[in-house]
């Protein structure tokens, strides 16, 4: 699925975010930021010791990364430049504030990369792994949220991707991207 709004192409596909060359991809991360299983995993072990070196000074610095907040490290091995770190809601249900946490956490990732000048960004579906948020709701969030950010600042964006790891959690944010009015 692939749509236009303004000069920014959203589109989603299937594939292991880390073989993706782009300005940015997004990790769905912990707020440790050392590393862990699902995508963050695979980030660390195809980008390398570098990213976890960055991450570590940047806990030094500000302490453990909050829920919905976001910070950038290059992306070592990877044929990325950078790696958006975000920490995602873990699902309770969805009456605890985790919509406006998702929400935060695409607005800040791509905050992030328009304060470092990156233009062309690839997310994972954020918490829908073992954080346990249901994929339909999310994708309608992260669609939302990144539709409302591009429109905010116009011109800022190439192209933005949801990559799912599989074809039926791309499929869910494709119809979450079909139904946009753009
Ligand atoms: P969270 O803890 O935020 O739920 P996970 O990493 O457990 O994060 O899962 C988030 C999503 O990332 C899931 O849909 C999972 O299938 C997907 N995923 C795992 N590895 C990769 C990868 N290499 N590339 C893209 N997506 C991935």
């Amino acid at each position: 699925m692939e749509k236009k709004s303004g000069s920014t192409v959203l589109k989603t596909i299937v594939a292991d975010i880390t073989t993706l060359a782009m300005d940015a991809i997004v990790n769905a991360a912990n707020s440790s930021l050392m590393g862990g299983g699902g995508v963050d995993g695979a980030i660390h072990r195809a980008g390398g010791p570098e990213i976890l070196q960055e991450c570590k000074e940047i806990v030094d610095k500000i302490g453990r990364l909050p829920t919905g907040e976001a910070v950038i490290t290059t992306a070592g091995r990877m044929p990325s430049k950078h790696v958006i770190h975000t920490v995602g809601p873990v699902w309770h249900g969805g009456r605890k504030g985790e919509p406006e946490l998702l929400g935060h956490c695409y607005r800040n990732s791509l905050q992030a990369a328009r304060k470092n000048g990156l233009r062309r960004i690839a997310f994972p579906s954020i918490s829908t792994g073992v954080y346990g948020y249901p994929v339909e709701e999310a994708a309608d969030v992260a669609v939302r949220s990144v539709i409302e950010t591009i429109q905010a600042h116009p011109g800022d964006f190439d192209e933005i991707l949801f990559c799912g790891f599989d074809a039926g959690t791309e499929r869910k944010y494709a119809r979450a991207l079909d139904v946009e009015d753009l």
